[in-house]
């Protein structure tokens, strides 16, 4: 009853020639799969071209931003609003990803007013949480997530529910090709899902859709997606290959 979506996050690879090779190529291979959402976050560069592809092409493809900043204009140097990505046709943003948590400095204030504004905006959120390594083998795993959930998630209609994805990454997962065990990826997503309910019921937690991000590859993807609470993936390094990318949507399939 959850469409399962795959979304690839690009960080800060590929310029805005080669992400349309990227994106041409990726179409190719997923563009006859069916019941699977997917969608490419590359960096902010590359948006206006891939944008244009995606029209021209008429893709079933979805554009996400990195971040965004939370005002809709001003002086604010450097930083890019909601109306500027949605003049794109960007339809979503992550949000609170721990690279920018830990090497941004971005506090979970932060991300609950972008959360909050991308939500407004009417755009769909994929909020990241998770534990560090130190976190997890400390025996704090769910305390630290259910800590970034209240803060972030703090003042949220149930109404706004409808366009939130959270994103469990474990940050010891991220980048180190360790991926977490599918039950104990479960395990937590499931947590992720009581605490959910806690706040806004069970009804809306269970249309929320719930991914898990931290090393997903074509070899790991069809265990972890067969856990019942996961909902898809948010995936990094391997959404920069077309195929790799490619399999792990056509796992989301099965
Ligand atoms: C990510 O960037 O969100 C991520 C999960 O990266 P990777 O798949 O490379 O671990």
């Amino acid at each position: 009853m959850r469409k399962p979506l795959i979304a690839g996050n690009w960080k800060m690879y590929k310029d805005h020639r080669e992400a349309v090779q990227l994106v041409a190529a990726l179409w190719d291979l997923v563009g006859s799969i069916e019941g699977v959402e997917v969608a490419v976050c590359p960096p902010f560069t590359s948006i206006p071209d891939i944008s244009r592809l995606i029209e021209e092409r008429s893709m079933k493809l979805g554009l996400g931003a990195q971040d965004v900043f939370y005002e809709k204009e001003g002086a604010y140097t450097g930083e890019i609003s909601i109306p500027m990505l949605k003049a794109l046709n960007v339809d979503r943003v992550i949000v609170g990803h721990s690279e920018r948590r830990q090497i941004l400095g971005e506090d979970d204030e932060m991300v609950s007013r972008k959360l909050r504004a991308v939500l407004d905006g009417g755009l769909q959120a994929i909020l990241c949480c998770g534990e560090t390594l130190e976190e997890r083998e400390a025996g704090g795993a769910f305390a630290k997530v259910q800590g970034q959930l209240d803060l972030d998630l703090e003042g949220l209609p149930a109404s706004d529910a409808g366009r939130l994805v959270v994103a469990y990454e474990p940050i010891w997962a991220i980048g180190t090709g360790v991926n977490a065990t599918p039950e104990d990826a479960q395990e937590m997503i499931s947590f992720i899902r009581e605490r959910l309910s806690q706040r806004w019921g069970e009804e809306v937690a269970q249309v929320i859709r719930i991914l898990y991000g931290g090393s997903v590859k074509p070899d790991n993807a069809a265990s972890l997606l067969s856990m019942p609470d996961i909902d898809g993936a948010l995936v990094g390094g391997a959404s920069l290959k077309a195929a790799d990318f490619a399999e792990i949507v056509r796992a989301a399939a099965i």
